[in-house]
């Protein structure tokens, strides 16, 4: 392995002061680093589909913000629709019109959804369509697949991805063994799994949500029939079908990963892409379902900042942009591009791996696969991935901090910065062992 090549050192100093301010110095598990070892960089600015560190060193990211950069980073329409934006104020905490705008956005692009309603995370999003699957049906279990996350609600705190999978941590201290005895789990793309559940439970499931492409085991792509089988299985059992879409929404296609399969849920959550760098998260699906939503039904559930103007605008350009023509196709094309590339440097390097992308989201395992669930990617050699990971970072390449996570290109990323990323890649590729 060729030595770091970098300075940190503003990074390991802010870092340092981080830690006694706050839990492991982070906002965010994965920021810290702790999967892939060595010390997290402090990020100062974004452009594009560049980052810089407090140093001063330039990265090529792949990590986008976990997702909403998918326009690239600051973008030059989004800043500006902001700063027109910011002239009107920050949060009026009553009706505006940008939430028409955006919710007839993302009705018309996302075939489940004939109503919304906006929140701040993806987490509040899958809190309260969990809340509406148990009111909607009366039942009070749900059937999560293993590996998937879905905000950090104590229900969806069962043998969850994201930061539970990467720092290796059982299910989280502090969540009532009440809150999660009904959440039922099964491994993805298992339809057996999910059958079997329903015969044990008769007519106390509420409905399945899945992330319908996992991004938070890493990138698991739903084997074909999956989706279908899930639809099919939770229809014949009363029970609702959701799509955590907080990923995959307007990143696989603009319409989703239902728009891409042709697999309609009855509920789908939102985020990420949809407020475009600002908080932002959302769910909806049929008019029936979201009329039961305080104050139209007795379901309960609010937000301060809930459709602020500021997310609305960043949410609206962000949409418009994605409208362009051969959007997906482009991002389809360089993703491919990236992936094919790292699976056949790795492979002519003699590493086991596998991997794979749809449109803007993609991954690599470091195991031969082929990776169907959780269990298939904890065989992945992340030991090898932290030595992968920080000779690319020494390189200039920022990747998701965890074998664990999908990486994501953007509208940003040209063919050149593809290239140099196979390059260091085939460089780094040579010297890890
Ligand atoms: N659902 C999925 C599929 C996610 O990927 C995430 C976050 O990564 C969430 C829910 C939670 O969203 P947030 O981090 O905005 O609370």
């Amino acid at each position: 392995m060729v030595d770091t090549t970098i300075k940190t050192t503003k990074s390991q100093e802010i870092f340092a002061a981080a830690q006694n301010l706050m839990p492991g110095g982070v906002s965010s598990p994965v920021r810290a680093f702790k999967s892939v070892g060595g010390q997290p960089i402090v990020f100062d600015k974004v452009k594009g589909a560049h980052i810089w560190d407090v140093d001063g060193n330039k990265y090529i990211d792949y990590v986008g913000s976990w997702g909403p950069a998918i326009c690239g980073h600051a973008n030059p329409e989004v800043i500006s629709a902001l700063h027109q934006a910011l002239e009107k104020g920050t949060s009026f905490g009553a009706p505006c019109v940008l939430e028409n705008i955006l919710a007839e956005m993302v009705i018309d692009a996302v075939p489940s959804i004939e109503m919304v309603r906006f929140v701040n995370s993806g987490t509040e999003a899958c809190m309260a369509v969990l809340r509406l699957m148990r009111a909607y049906t009366n039942r009070e279990k749900i059937i999560k697949f293993e590996g998937c996350y879905h905000g950090h609600a104590d229900m969806f705190l069962v043998k969850a991805g994201s930061g539970v999978a990467t720092l290796g941590l059982p299910d989280s201290p502090g969540v009532p063994k009440s809150a999660t005895k009904g959440t039922l789990t099964a491994p993805f793309n298992d339809l057996e799994a999910v059958k079997a559940l329903f015969e044990q439970n008769p007519g106390e499931i509420a409905g399945v949500i899945l992330e319908p492409v996992v991004g938070n085991a890493g990138f698991i792509a739903p084997d074909a029939g999956f989706l279908e089988g899930l639809r099919e299985i939770t229809q014949e059992n009363g029970a609702l079908l959701v799509f955590d879409e907080v990923m995959t929404g307007f990143r696989i296609a603009y319409g989703g990963a239902q728009a891409k399969f042709g697999i309609t849920p009855d509920l789908t959550t939102l985020g990420k892409v949809i407020g475009g760098g600002l908080p932002v998260g959302a769910y909806g699906g049929r008019r029936e379902i979201m009329s039961m939503i305080a104050p139209a039904g007795p379901v309960y559930q609010a937000g301060t900042l809930s459709g602020n103007p500021l997310a609305m605008t960043a949410g609206i350009k962000t949409l418009e942009l994605l409208q362009k023509p051969g959007t997906y196709d482009y991002l389809e094309r360089i993703t491919q591009k990236l992936v094919n590339g790292m699976l056949t440097i790795a492979k002519e390097a003699g590493h086991s791996v596998c991997g794979g992308s749809i449109s803007a989201m993609f991954g690599l395992f470091f195991t031969s696969g082929p990776v169907h669930n959780y269990e298939d990617a904890k065989k992945s050699d992340t030991v090898k991935f932290g030595r992968f990971y920080r000779a690319m970072l020494e390189r200039g390449i920022y990747l998701a901090p965890s074998q664990f996570e999908a990486g994501f290109t953007s509208l940003a990323h040209t063919e050149e910065d593809i290239d140099q990323t196979l390059a260091v890649v085939k460089e780094v590729l040579r010297g890890v062992n």
